[in-house]
C-alpha cells in the first residue's frame, strides 16, 4: 500500500548482549531456498535439451527469453559491429582486464611440486588445466560484463582449450557488446545464446552446436543454480561445478570511526543487487546518535537510487547487529561466514588476522566493495549462503587440477616395498602384495 512504498526504509536492529542463544542462530541463518521445488521444476527443462539437443534449446530461449533464433552459438572470429563498446567503457574493462589478470596470474601454479619422502621414492605434484570449461554469465535483469571478466580471466590464465561462453540472449537474438567485448579479450572459443537451465544442461551434455564441457561455472538465478546442481550429480554428464550459489551478501563491521555515508551506501550496494540480497551491519560499541546517522543515510541515501523498489524490499529484510566490543563482532561475522566483509573500523588491517571465514575481505574506509566486484583484481564469484566456511572464491586454481606421480629407484623400492607388502597383506589384498614381492624377488 501507498504508506509503505512511501515509508522510510530501514533495518532491523538486535542487540546481540541480550538476544537469547536460540534468536542469535537466527541471525546467522539465510532464507531457505526450496530447492527440492526448483530440482522438480528444473528436470523436465535439462531432460529436453539432452534429448532432444538443439531443437529443444531453440524452443527454451524463444520461450523464457523471447528470442527466436535459428543458430545458438557464436564461433570467434566475432563480428566487430557485435563487439562495439563506448570508448570510456572500453578503456574501462582494459584496465579492470589488466588488474584481475594481473592478480590471478599470481595464483596459476606452474611449478612442480616434488618431494623425495625416502630415499629412492620421489613423489611428485603439477597442474594441469582442465581443458573444456563453461562460464554462465547471468543476463535476465542485467547485463554483466563484470562476471564475464571474473569467469573468463583464469579460464585463460590457467590455459583452458576451450572456453563456452553462455548467457540469455536480448529478444532482438543479440548479446549486449559490452559482454561480446569480454569474449573476445579472454579469448571464448564460443558463445553460447542462451540462458537458465537450458543453457546449462547444453553446456553439461553438448548438442550437435554447443561443445560438452568439463566444469562450468558462474552466478545465476535459482533456475541456473539448480540445474548446476542437477547435472554435477549425473554420472553420465561427467561434470563439476564451481560451488553452490545462493543470493548476494554483504556483512559489514563499524566502530565509533567510521563514516555513517560510506557505511551505507556499501550497504545499498549490496542490497540493489536484488530483493534477496542479504545486507548485514554489525555495529560495534556504537552510540544511539552514531547510529541513527547510519540509519538516516540508509534511508536518505536509498531514496535517492532508481532501484529504489528493491532496496525497499531487501533492507527490510536486513539486519543491524549491536556489538560491545570488535571481539564480539568479529567471533558473529565468523560464525556468519559473508561473502563479502568490509571493515570500517579503527586498524582496520590489524583486524584482518583474526578473520576465519569470508569470501573476500575490504580492509579500511576506502575500500568499498564495489572495487572487487568491478576493477581491482580480485575475484567476485564468491561463496554465498554460509558456505565461506569450506569453499574458497573462484580463482585460478578452479580452472587447474593436480596430478600427482611418484618414481622409485631400486634401491627405494628395496626400503618400501617391504613395508607396502605388510600393509597389503594385513589388508589381505594378495595382488597388491605380489606387485612388490615380484620386482624384490627380481632384485635380489
Ligand atoms: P539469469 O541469467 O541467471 O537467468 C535468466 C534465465 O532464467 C532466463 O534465460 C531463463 O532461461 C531462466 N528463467 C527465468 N524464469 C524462468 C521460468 N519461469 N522458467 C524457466 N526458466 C526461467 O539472470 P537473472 O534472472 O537476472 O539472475 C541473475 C542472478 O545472478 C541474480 O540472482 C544475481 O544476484 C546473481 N548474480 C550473482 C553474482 C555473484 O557474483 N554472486 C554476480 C552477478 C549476478
Amino acid at each position: 500500500d501507498a504508506t509503505v512504498e512511501d515509508g522510510p526504509i530501514r533495518m532491523r536492529s538486535y542487540d546481540l548482549a541480550v538476544t537469547p542463544p536460540e534468536e542469535r542462530n537466527g541471525l546467522l541463518r539465510r532464507p531457505v531456498l526450496k530447492s527440492e521445488e526448483m530440482m522438480n521444476k528444473v528436470k523436465p527443462i535439462v531432460d529436453d535439451v539432452r534429448s532432444r539437443g538443439d531443437a529443444a534449446l531453440l524452443e527454451l530461449t524463444a520461450k523464457f527469453d523471447k528470442a527466436k533464433l535459428t543458430s545458438t552459438v557464436v564461433f570467434p572470429p566475432f563480428a566487430a559491429e557485435t563487439m562495439a563498446v563506448e570508448r570510456e567503457v572500453g578503456e574501462a574493462i582494459k584496465t579492470a582486464y589488466a588488474n584481475i589478470k594481473k592478480f590471478h596470474e599470481a595464483q596459476a601454479d606452474g611449478a612442480t611440486l616434488r618431494v623425495e619422502t625416502m630415499p629412492g621414492v620421489v613423489c611428485s605434484r603439477f597442474a594441469r588445466p582442465i581443458a573444456r570449461v563453461g562460464l554462465y554469465v547471468p543476463g535476465g535483469t542485467a547485463i554483466l560484463p563484470s562476471t564475464a571478466l571474473m569467469l573468463g580471466i583464469p579460464a585463460q590464465v590457467a590455459g583452458c582449450r576451450e572456453i563456452v561462453l553462455a548467457t540469455p540472449p536480448r529478444p532482438d537474438g543479440s548479446i549486449s557488446p559490452e559482454v561480446m567485448y569480454v569474449a573476445n579479450l579472454v579469448g571464448a572459443s564460443a558463445v553460447l545464446k542462451a540462458g537458465g537451465a537450458q543453457a546449462v544442461a547444453a553446456l553439461a551434455y553438448g548438442t550437435e552446436s554447443v561443445p560438452k564441457v568439463d566444469k562450468i561455472f558462474g552466478p545465476g538465478n535459482q533456475w541456473v543454480t539448480a540445474a548446476k546442481m542437477l547435472v554435477q550429480n549425473d554420472t553420465d554428464a561427467l561434470v563439476s561445478i564451481d560451488m553452490p550459489a545462493g543470493p548476494s551478501e554483504v556483512l559489514v563491521i563499524a566502530d565509533y570511526t567510521a563514516n555513517p555515508g560510506f557505511v551505507a551506501a556499501d550497504l545499498l550496494s549490496q542490497a540493489e543487487h536484488g530483493v534477496d540480497s542479504q545486507v548485514v551491519l554489525v555495529a560495534v560499541d556504537l552510540d544511539e546518535a552514531k547510529l541513527a546517522e547510519i540509519e538516516k543515510e540508509v534511508d536518505v541515501q536509498a531514496h535517492a537510487l532508481s532501484r529504489v523498489d528493491i532496496v525497499r524490499k531487501s533492507v527490510s529484510k536486513s539486519i543491524i547487529v549491536k556489538t560491545r566490543s570488535v571481539q564480539e563482532a568479529i567471533a558473529f561475522s565468523n560464525n556468519y561466514a559473508p561473502e563479502h566483509l568490509i571493515l570500517h573500523l579503527e586498524n582496520a588491517s590489524e583486524q584482518v588476522k583474526y578473520i576465519d571465514n569470508a569470501g573476500s575481505v575490504f580492509v579500511g574506509p576506502y575500500s568499498p566493495e564495489s572495487c572487487g566486484d568491478y576493477a581491482s583484481g580480485t575475484n567476485h564469484t564468491l561463496p554465498t549462503n554460509g558456505y565461506a566456511r569450506q569453499f574458497s572464491g573462484v580463482n585460478t586454481l578452479s580452472f587447474q587440477k593436480h596430478i600427482t606421480s611418484q618414481e622409485i629407484t631400486q634401491s627405494g623400492l628395496r626400503g618400501l616395498g617391504p613395508v607396502v607388502a605388510t600393509l597389503a597383506d594385513c589388508e589381505g589384498l594378495e595382488a597388491h602384495a605380489n606387485a612388490v614381492r615380484i620386482r624384490l624377488k627380481e632384485l635380489n
